[in-house]
């Protein structure tokens, strides 16, 4: 399978886009066309045949294809349960049951297994790469986690400061050793324009090898397809339906490679994007124009995105206004909102809600006052415990912390400041080398 740039050219293989990243033309690598999935293979019990299944088109012919069972069992040994709701036909898909309690674990461990087996099977004379990446929240821990102690890999994360929990800032500093975090004098979007730089400066990319994990990277967005196509193939050899799935979105990758599994042949009905109240995607499925604006400080952190970079993807799959709005819906939510859902999840569902997860069922209580009898799956990003200073006050209780992340939280978390220039951010990545 060949890659290509939504821009046009720069064929690569998977591999080969994985370590180049963004595509030379400034475009993001896509496939070059979409492979035909089969149900049944996706149907199976085993999570990680599944995945199995769903990656193997796009590795054939990469160097990285005998590795891909191996890499498989290593990066997803943890669940996605699907779990049903007190509603009729309502689901909850929990994402959440990796190492770092959110669902960027799964295309972070994918991806850090797939560079670990390229270094020791592929191209072991290669260099220490440093992997560069700005996060809002959870990729940072997730990718963290992923290549914590990994050999010839250093991780470099920028997180905005003040402006992601508490917990999360904790899981991005406890690791040290080969993961440093610096806390930027700035907002995501700030973040996210200096590592563009960083990628746009040749000598740095080239001294310190420079390597991205970021929601663009292939590594990480395919992986995320499998948990898709386990619970949709699954769902519709049970009861001969297509499950309708909605996904809270910041830089629209998790809910992207839900459109890329319906597009290779997967029985998924609609997908609704659901929003906090950065609403630039709602306006563009609305107006046709995409118009990127600074970010918004909401309660569902991980999603405060104003440009989200994976709108150039969703571009190229349904090139057309109308095309995009018969295929999706968006919804974006107030923090008021948020805090109403997360109140009265527990009496009306039974369950806690992290304040992302919050926005889907939003959306779900919307789509049933409507009418709508299809059946529904609210996909849960991250677990309540993660976000305990918004949840747990609007709960009146504390919320259970699942096992990994309380390790993570026993350790001891270091930063260092970063203000917000890039010539500031090119030197500490220099002088680390
Ligand atoms: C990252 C994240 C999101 C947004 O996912 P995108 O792929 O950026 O759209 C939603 N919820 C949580 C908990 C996240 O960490």
């Amino acid at each position: 399978m060949r890659f290509v740039s939504t821009r046009g050219g720069s064929a690569a293989s998977f591999s080969e886009a994985v370590f180049i990243g963004l595509a030379p033309d400034g475009g993001l690598f896509v496939p070059r066309r979409l492979p035909e999935i089969d149900t049944h293979a996706c149907g199976t019990r085993m999570f990680a045949h599944t995945a199995q299944a769903v990656l193997s088109p796009f590795l054939q012919k990469d160097a990285l294809l005998p590795y891909l069972p191996d890499i498989v069992a290593q990066s997803f040994d943890f669940s996605a349960p699907l779990k049903a709701l007190p509603g009729e036909n309502d689901h909850v898909l929990e994402l959440f049951h990796g190492p770092t309690a959110a669902f960027k674990d799964f295309g972070a461990r994918f991806l850090a297994h797939a560079m670990a087996a390229h270094g020791q099977h592929v191209a072991p004379e290669a260099r220490t790469t440093t992997i560069l990446v700005a996060t809002s929240g959870d990729t940072g821990s997730a990718v963290a986690a992923a290549f914590h102690d990994k050999p010839s890999v250093r991780v470099a994360i920028l997180f905005p400061k003040g402006r992601v929990s508490q917990r999360q800032a904790h899981q991005l500093g406890c690791f040290g050793g080969n993961i440093a975090a610096y806390q930027v004098a700035g907002s995501f979007d700030d973040c996210q324009s200096l590592v563009k730089q960083a990628f746009m400066d040749q000598a740095l990319r080239v001294a310190c090898r420079l390597g991205s994990a970021n929601s663009i990277s292939l590594g990480r967005l395919l992986p995320q397809m499998a948990y898709y196509a386990h619970v949709a193939a699954r769902y519709y050899l049970d009861h001969g339906q297509a499950m309708n799935f909605i996904v809270p979105t910041g830089n629209l990758g998790n809910a992207f490679a839900a459109f890329l599994a319906k597009e290779s042949g997967l029985p998924i009905g609609e997908i609704v994007l659901a929003t906090n109240a950065n609403a630039v995607l709602p306006d563009f499925l609305q107006s046709g124009r995409f118009v990127p604006r600074p970010s918004v400080a909401t309660l569902a952190n991980a999603m405060d995105v104003g440009n989200p970079s994976n709108v150039e993807r969703l571009a190229w799959l349904y090139p057309s206004a109308e095309d995009r709005r018969a295929k999706m819906r968006a919804h974006s939510v107030n923090d008021a909102t948020i805090r109403a859902r997360i109140q009265e999840g527990f009496s009306k569902y039974g369950r806690v809600w992290c304040p992302h997860t919050a926005c889907a069922v939003d959306a779900l209580e919307g789509l049933r006052a409507a009418g709508d009898r299809r059946p529904w799956c609210v996909v849960a990003t991250a677990h309540p415990a993660k976000f305990a200073e918004t949840v747990e006050p609007l709960l009146g209780r504390e919320v259970e912390i699942p096992p990994s992340l309380a390790a993570m939280l026993a350790r001891p978390a270091v930063f260092s400041d970063l203000p917000n220039k890039y010539e500031m951010l090119r030197a500490e990545l220099l002088a680390h080398q």
